[in-house]
């Protein structure tokens, strides 16, 4: 144990501290000089190791990924998000920047480095002559369906509400809207983006074209997005809700949604899953903890239309143990699956593109949600058909515009000595289903343990153009917390 010299209270004494304890001292002093400069530049709280708030603000949404980053930046508006950004460079610090917190590897923060924390940004702003909003990088798209519900608009997002709007656009975006809308980047209009290099540029077709271009799915490679611009819809009630059928009727009513989707109108917006019944009220009790298959989803139009819209599926398929769909205001739907996955639980994540469904996938995908850990844990197939394959490949950096389906299976359970065993199961589907899929999945549904050979066969042809873009604006990865796509040499 090291003797060395502590200076307490004004007098010098000699005392034993050990090595550890040491790099402890100069880590805590380092950090509080850290913080305090980061702070005389920002508006926001700067929050570090030791502060209150410490753990309730560096918590993610994913219970499984505990990350302690050293500090966080609480941005307030785009001049705090370029004193972050000049700041983290500046000092070599390692940057991850969150909005929502609902990536499922927790990639809007890090260990020991800075977070850009944009969750205290949320003005949503909508401008009702052409359907335009604007959304700060903190909304959640439960905030903008608030906002737009009032003018009977939404914009195309995910199915949950408390999803960040940043994360899940830049990575693609889809939702009930999207067969008729297409994704969340087909309705992005700008961007404002804070470079590596602290610059403030805004994206559009006019403008930095290419850096729109690989911002339109290319996850946070290129930059902090400061503001979005999203083109709305006319969306005010929708004919919605989940259809629930035992599990012995899945591969009847699996061949029926697969067969009837390339017909059925782009208005109806339905997923196919295979789950379990939530043993909870309102869910009938004869059903509580059985393994079932759910078609879910949403017709934008009039409840009648909506009616005739499921009949084809619905006539070739035994009855349901429930069928809840109904007229309820959009919102409503978008927060349908709130109340089953507060922050916290514990998630493991497994994504792939499938453009087609063979009956032997479909019995594979039977076998292997039959051996679900949990009751929460899923598999859906969240249809990108529609608008989503009438844009080219190349328009935007999300390339997969030929799958008709993007597939997540995820193990969740609230429970952390589960972890192992979501983990197992998810791997396990995923290695039985693939071969019937597509070589790249939506970066949004990877874990980071597979990244690295994933991500290029996600882009295909896109890729070496989106590393072309990185090497442009972010020549030196400081921006890599993320799916990552190093720059171009
Ligand atoms: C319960 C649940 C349901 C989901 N449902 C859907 C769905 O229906 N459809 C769908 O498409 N996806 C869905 N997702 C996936 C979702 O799109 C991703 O988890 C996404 O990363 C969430 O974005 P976020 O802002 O909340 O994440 P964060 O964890 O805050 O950020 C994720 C990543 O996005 C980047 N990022 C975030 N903000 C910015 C910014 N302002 N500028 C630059 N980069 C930024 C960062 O690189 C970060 O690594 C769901 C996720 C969950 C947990």
């Amino acid at each position: 144990m090291p003797l060395t010299s502590v200076f307490t209270g004004g007098t010098m004494v000699m005392q034993s501290v050990s090595t550890k304890e040491l790099d402890g001292l100069r880590g805590e002093t380092m950090t509080d000089e850290l913080k305090a400069s980061l702070q005389a530049a920002l508006r926001g709280p700067v929050v570090a190791p030791g502060d209150a708030d410490y753990d309730s603000v560096r918590a993610l949404y994913n219970g499984m990924i505990d990350k302690r980053p050293r500090l966080m930046a609480r941005c307030v508006d785009a001049a705090d998000v370029i004193a972050a950004v000049n700041f983290g460079r500046e000092q070599g610090l390692l940057i991850a920047i969150r909005g929502g917190g609902h990536n499922g590897p927790g990639l809007g923060s890090c260990d020991d480095g800075l977070m850009i924390d944009l969750s205290l940004m949320k003005s949503v702003r909508v401008d009702r002559a052409d359907r335009s909003v604007r959304v700060d990088p903190g909304c959640t798209s439960g905030d903008v369906d608030h906002a737009t519900h009032s003018f009977g608009l939404a914009v195309p997002f995910g199915i949950v509400s408390t999803t960040g709007v940043a994360g899940l656009t830049l990575g693609g975006g889809t939702g009930y809207l999207t067969r008729k809308y297409g994704l969340t980047v087909d309705n992005l209009l700008e961007a404002d983006v804070v470079l590596a290099d602290g610059t403030l540029v805004t994206a559009s077709p006019s403008q930095y074209a290419d850096l729109f271009w690989a911002l339109r799915g290319g996850g946070g490679n290129f930059g902090v997005v400061t503001s979005f611009l999203f083109q709305a819809h006319p969306v005010a009630t929708v004919y919605a809700g989940p259809i629930f059928w035992d599990a012995t009727h899945a591969r009847a009513v699996m061949a029926a949604y697969r067969d009837y989707l390339p017909e059925a109108p782009e208005e109806l917006g339905i997923f196919v899953g295979l789950k379990t019944v939530p043993s909870m009220d309102p869910f009938p009790r004869e059903g509580w903890g059985k393994r079932a298959c759910a078609i879910i989803g949403a017709y934008n139009g009039p409840a009648g239309d909506g009616e005739k819209a499921m009949a084809p599926i619905l006539q070739n398929v035994p009855e349901p143990i429930f069928n809840w769909m109904s007229e309820i205001p959009f919102p409503a739907m978008q927060g349908l699956f709130d109340p089953f996955f507060p922050k916290g639980l514990q998630w493991y994540w497994k994504g792939d593109f499938v453009a087609s469904l063979p009956d032997e996938a479909i019995a594979t995908h039977i076998e292997q949600a039959a051996q679900a850990p949990s009751e929460l844990s899923l598999m859906h197939l969240y249809p990108i058909d529609g608008a989503v394959q009438r844009v080219p490949r190349d328009a935007t950096a999300w390339s997969t515009r030929d799958a008709r389906w993007s597939m997540v299976i995820a193990g969740i359970d609230p429970d952390p000595a589960k972890a192992q065993a979501l983990k197992d199961w998810g791997r396990a589907y995923w290695q039985a289903v693939h071969p019937f899929n597509l070589p790249g999945g939506y970066v949004n549904f990877l874990m980071d343990d597979e990244a690295e050979g994933r991500v290029p066969a996600t882009y295909g042809g896109n890729y070496q153009r989106l590393a072309a873009v990185k090497a442009k604006y972010d020549p030196h990865n400081l921006f890599r917390v993320n799916q990552n796509i190093p720059p171009a040499l």
